[in-house]
């Protein structure tokens, strides 16, 4: 999965810099789309501001690489405060959780990515960080230990996640705004492209956007890093601008198609239609049956095949939808 072109997750440290430094925006001006959610977010900062007080904490939601990291580096920006990054998976211990806490500056901001992924002993200390602005830590061990409460500078809690339905009620409760992050439109999708080729200083013509676009899966992370191969493939051909039929060219290469599926998606439909009769199939089956990840079938595949309705989700399971069933015969391609 790691070099998979269509994995919105990333996990290489080149990327990573490459997008901290030059291709995050820096400010909601820089925000591709997401008019409703900025005009909310806007509203929460100029109150917080007002008011001297920090943000009310935020949960963003939505498949990898639609812009939850993006986001809670411009709301810091905005609201003129620190920002501190960490994840579910690395706060192992209360104890992580308390020093992390501890030493943000008044009003700063904690990203907690993955969120879903905190322990439930590191979620309890979380909760009354962001509802009393204290936490309660135990000194000693045995009969001698006591407990002893820490006040916390006021702070923001923004949480990310992938999967809103595996938060505990009571920490999803804690949140003030709760903002699902959808899929962009294909015009949002070239509309970035434009901004980020601009950063990267490549030229291409707009059919070569267009076609880029539509292999995104209407996913930021994603399209960039399409526009990256292609930009690639076209320098080591010599070219000034792109045209579209280099872009296909090179879109050819990695395998993607005109709606953005690649070899697993057809994997997945060719599966439930040729052992399932269309479904309905269990997702941990079906995972199975394809020797793949369950968590990138439920964090990745499924979401954008549901969106764009090549399957469907029933009490027993997925099937394939009349557009699947299209799709599987006009390429019959078997992978
Ligand atoms: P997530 O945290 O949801 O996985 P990121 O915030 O890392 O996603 O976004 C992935 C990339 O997409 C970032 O490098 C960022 O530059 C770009 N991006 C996402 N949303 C937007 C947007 N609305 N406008 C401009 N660029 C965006």
């Amino acid at each position: 999965m790691a070099d998979r072109i269509l994995d919105p997750d990333t996990t290489n440290e080149e990327e990573i810099e490459l997008y901290e430094k030059t291709l995050r925006p820096k400010s909601f001006a820089e925000i591709i789309g997401r008019a409703r959610e900025k005009e909310s977010l806007q509203i929460l900062i100029s109150a917080a501001k007002t008011r001297l007080e920090p943000i009310d904490h935020i949960l963003l939601h939505g498949p990898p690489g639609l812009g939850k990291t993006s986001l809670a580096h411009v709301i810091a920006s905005e609201a003129g405060v620190q920002l501190y990054i960490t994840s579910g998976p690395a706060i192992e211990r209360k104890g992580d959780l308390a020093s992390i806490l501890t030493n943000i500056e008044p009003n700063g901001i904690l990203f907690i990515d993955e969120i879903h992924r905190l322990n439930r002993a590191v979620e309890e200390v979380l909760y009354s960080a962001m509802e009393d602005r204290a936490i309660d830590i135990i000194l000693g061990k045995g009969p001698a230990a006591r407990s002893i409460r820490l006040d916390l500078n006021p702070l923001t809690i923004i949480g990310a996640t992938t999967r809103a339905g595996s938060l505990s009620s009571p920490l999803r409760d804690r949140f003030g705004l709760d903002l699902r992050l959808d899929y962009y439109s294909i015009s949002e999708i070239s509309e970035l492209l434009i901004q980020k080729a601009a950063v990267l200083d490549t030229q291409l013509e707009s059919e070569a956007i267009a076609e880029i676009a539509a292999r995104s899966r209407k996913t930021p992370r994603i399209a960039i890093r399409l526009l990256k191969r292609v930009r690639d493939y076209a320098q080591v051909s010599g070219d000034m601008s792109i045209t579209r039929d280099r872009a296909l060219q090179a879109l050819e290469l990695i395998g993607v198609d005109e709606f953005g599926l690649d070899g697993l998606d057809r994997k997945i439909i060719n599966y439930i239609i040729e052992h399932y009769k269309g479904g309905p199939i269990g997702l941990q089956a079906l995972a199975a049956a394809l020797s793949e990840d369950l968590v990138t079938l439920q964090d990745v595949y499924e979401p954008f095949l549901l969106q764009e309705g090549f399957l469907a989700r029933t009490p027993r399971g997925r099937v394939v939808t009349d557009k699947g069933l299209r799709y599987y015969h006009k390429n019959n391609v078997k992978d």
